[in-house]
Formats: C-alpha cells, structure tokens, sequence
C-alpha cells in the first residue's frame, strides 16, 4: 500500500548548463517535500538527470569521449547546484543506469506484447536540441525549429510507433474525473482541448544512432529518449527492480514541470501508463516561466542566469525565497536584479530579520537573554495571527500554491513587526510598574520567532537553523513535526537566547 509522498522534478538534460529556470522547479519541489517531511509524512523526492538522445552523442563526439564519459563529466555541474540551493532530495536518477534501462526494456516490452507498439516509417522534422519531432506547419522559415531557430534534420525512417491515438478517450476520462490531474486550471483546459483536438501516434524509437537503451525485440533501434526519460519516474520508484518499494512508492503524488514539457507529462505518460496497466500520476503541476527582459531564458541568447550569479549576492535563503514569493507559482514572471533587491530588503532585512534582531536585543537588555514566563489569560494577537498562518501555510502547500505560502509567512513577520511597533515594548521597559506586561510582549514576540523558524524552515532551511541556534532551542524539539510543531507556548521560559548575527544584513544597490 502507497505510504509514501512521492514527487519529483523533470530529469534535466545532462547537456544543459543549470541556470535559474531548472533552480525554479527544484526549489519548489524541495519545498514541498521539506513541508511533507515536516507534517510527519514519508516523502520520496526524486531529481536527475536525462543522458541518453543524439545531442549527448554528438557533444561527445566533439569532444572525442564516450557518450557516458561525457555524461560522467556533467554530473558535478548539476550536483553543486542541488547541493549550494540545500535540495534535499532523496534520490537522484541517472538514464544511464542499470536501474532505470533495464525496466525501461520490461516496460516498452510490455506495451509490445500488448499491441501498442507498431512498425512504421517516419516522415518529418525533428529538432535535435529539443530532441523532439516537429509539425511542418510549426517550422519557422519553412526550416527552423520555433524555440531554437536552428534547422530541423529531415527524418524518414522505420521507427516503432506507440498508438497514442488509442488512448484519447481515456485520456479525456481523466482529467474528466480527475480535475487536479493538471494544475492550474488553465494548463489543464489548453491539455483538454489540444486531447480533444486528437492525438497522433507516437514515434517511439530511433534508427539513425546508438545512444540509448535499445528496444528489445529489435536492438537495432534505440528508444526514443522522451520516452525513456519519462519512466524515470517509475524505475526509481523501484518499478522493475523492487516491486514492494514501488508499491509503497506509486503514484506519484506531483510532478512539477514547465509548462513547455506539459504535453509530454500530461497526455503521453499517462497514455503510456495506462497502456502498461500501472497507475497514473496524481497531478502534474506546470509552472511558467522566469523571463529575463520579457524572453524565456535560454543558453543561445544569453539570458541564461546561473543560479550562482544570485546566490552568491543574496545568498541562498533569499533565492529560494524571492522567486516563489515574487513570481505567482503557475504563471510566467520576469526576473530582475532591482526586483530582487527591493524583496530582499523589504521583506528579509527590513522583515524577518530585522524582527528577529529587534525581538532578541529586547530579550538580551531586559531580562538577560531567557525568555519570560507565558502570560495566563488569553490568547494573544500573535497567537492567533500564528493559528492563521499554519492554516494558511498548510491550505496553500498542500494545494500547490507556493507563492501564496510565502505570502502567508511575509504576512505574519509583518505582522509581528507592526504588533512590536504598536506595543512599544522599549518604553514598557522604562516603567517598573509595567515589567509584567513586558515580559508578556516579550513572550509572544519570542513565539512568534519559534514559529517563524517552523513555517520558514521549508522555503528557507538555513535562516530556519540559524534562527533556531538563536533561539536557544536544540534539536530535537527544533525538529518536531507539525501539529506539534506549531503549537502556541511550547517555548520553555528560562530559555537562554542569543542574539547572534543578523540574518539578513540589508544590502545596497
Ligand atoms: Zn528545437
């Protein structure tokens, strides 16, 4: 029985250099699954990367190596990337490995026992950078693929064919009675009418190279390499290798993909499933793009922004944070330099961290550092501004509305904020008579943090720590799980805090 949240990126082509676009998508995911893991769940995150088709062949080529050396040497690229943004997945798929050709064999050998594999020839454009067959009429100039503006190669030959065609109705039965099946509603609409406009089948494998996993009845041709990525997503949830771990693994609760691969995650891999007899995905969940000067980000036009260019400025936390709270999760967004800034001062420095410091130099003048006794009586306007924010917090990850998570986060440190400006707790402390109402304000605002530290933990894990450290509060009840997690007054009085540094310094133009 399924016991496990299971979500996933895209597994990004080895050949690409990372830049903020695939960033986008990791970070969202791995804030999903730190929010899973932080409910108590069992969560499986899975990323990758995608090795075989003829651009990886012809790279290394070029460089006069083996398509898995090449491959091989790509590798820590991507991995300094996961590793500096603190992605905390749990696996990460190879296409190259064993694991994942040898079901990715046993799988396309079932759809041909099956009938929905046949031969035929192909006759048409195909664009190498995007690995993918084109539509004459797509064609810009008659020649030149539409996203690279690079000729096409004109294919004809025999290649096996899957019949998507068959599939249709099913398909259209899906979304149907599965309306969370694609998110948001506008990618599910333009998937529901591009299905009802009828689907073509789809060319499945290639003749003109070697690299890839070979089809098994016929090793002389290669599977086409979408169609061997996409089951990534089975194999390393142990389809063909651990039939008890897939159980418990399959379905996937999320895939999250841009919305340019929607078609593939959202009409043929369930087509495919559904032919094999496995399960279907849950939810596909497209986002759109981060523009640069109005134009999708691209290696070609040198828009591309290594994640790096970012963090090294603002640092890590505020990456993660700024494009999720900045961009609304599904739409397109422009990045910019100047927005990116007035986020960060305006919600980290002049915000979260500015709260922190004020809330812990208090606590470090007026009563050395420990925190307070919980005042009796009733619920406070933090307590009840934090209740609001678990609910909201929790309403928008498990609906996959990142943004709206952020906002509900900003929201409550603002509203701290505001609440400390109001009470004045500096001129409390200047009256005797009032110390008890001090250390009531104090309280609060010191709750306030702890919970800050458990909704910030998964959009910014290291702020999270660093809070916590400050908040005299170790492991492990720094590492409770929600409901608990949450619940108002659990810090101890007599706690000792510590200021420390500032989390995040303001930062100039
Ligand atoms: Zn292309």
């Amino acid at each position: 029985m399924k016991d496990t949240f299971y979500i996933t990126t895209p597994i990004y082509y080895v050949n690409d250099v990372p830049h903020i676009g695939h960033a986008y998508t990791t970070v969202a995911c791995d804030v999903i699954a730190r929010y899973h893991r932080l409910r108590g769940e069992k969560v499986f995150f899975l990323t990758g990367t995608d090795e075989h088709g003829e651009k990886v062949a012809q790279s290394a080529e070029e460089h006069g190596v083996e398509p898995k050396a090449w491959a091989d040497s790509m590798i820590p690229r991507w991995r300094e990337v996961w590793e500096r943004l603190q992605i905390s997945f749990d696996d990460f798929i190879r296409t190259t490995e064993e694991r994942h050709e040898r079901p990715v064999q046993e799988f396309v050998q079932r759809l041909y026992d099956r009938g929905d594999i046949y031969q035929g020839i192909y006759r048409g454009p195909y664009c190498v950078s995007c690995e993918e067959f084109k539509v004459e009429g797509e064609l810009l100039e008659g020649n030149l693929c539409p996203i690279h503006g690079q000729p096409v190669e004109w294919l004809e030959e025999e290649n096996y064919f899957f019949r998507l065609s068959k599939y249709r109705e099913e398909l259209l039965r899906l979304y149907e009675e599965h309306p969370e099946f694609v998110q948001p509603r506008e990618r599910r609409n333009e998937v529901v009418s591009f299905v009802r406009g009828g689907l073509q089948d789809l060319s499945l494998s290639r003749v003109s190279f070697e690299w890839g996993v070979p089809v098994p009845w016929d090793p002389k041709h290669v599977i086409y390499v979408w169609i061997d990525a996409l089951q990534n997503y089975i194999t390393a949830a142990g389809f063909g290798n651990d039939p008890e771990r897939f159980e418990r693994t399959w379905p996937a609760d999320v895939h999250v993909v841009g919305k340019d691969i929607l078609r593939f995650h959202a009409v043929i891999w369930p087509a495919m499933l559904m032919a094999a007899g496995i399960d279907v995905p849950r939810t596909v969940l497209a986002h759109g793009w981060l523009l640069v000067g109005g134009q999708k980000m691209s290696k070609t036009k040198l828009t591309g922004i290594h994640p790096f260019e970012l963090t090294d400025h603002f640092g890590v936390d505020a990456y993660r944070y700024y494009f999720l709270r900045e961009v609304q999760f599904g739409q397109d967004g422009n990045f910019s330099w100047e927005s990116m800034l007035a986020r960060y001062n305006a919600d980290l420095a002049n915000g979260l961290g500015n709260l922190a410091s004020r809330v812990l130099a208090m606590l470090g003048s007026y009563f050395d550092g420990a925190v307070p006794e919980r005042p009796e009586g009733e619920a406070g306007r933090l307590q009840e501004a934090g209740a609001r924010l678990a609910e909201r917090f929790d309403a928008a990850v498990t609906s996959l509305d990142l943004t709206a998570a952020a906002a509900a986060l900003d929201e409550f440190v603002r509203e701290a904020n505001r609440y400390l400006v109001e009470v004045a707790p500096w001129k409390l402390a200047g009256d005797p008579g009032r110390r008890p109402e001090l250390a009531a304000v104090l309280y609060e605002a010191v709750e306030a943090l702890r919970l800050i530290a458990v909704y910030a933990s998964p959009i910014m894990p290291d702020a999270a720590s660093r809070l916590w450290e400050q908040l005299g509060i170790p492991e492990p009840l720094a590492g409770q799980v929600l409901p608990e997690a949450a619940r108002w007054g659990s810090i101890a009085s007599g706690t000792k805090t510590n200021r420390g540094e500032g989390l995040f310094p303001r930062l100039d133009a």
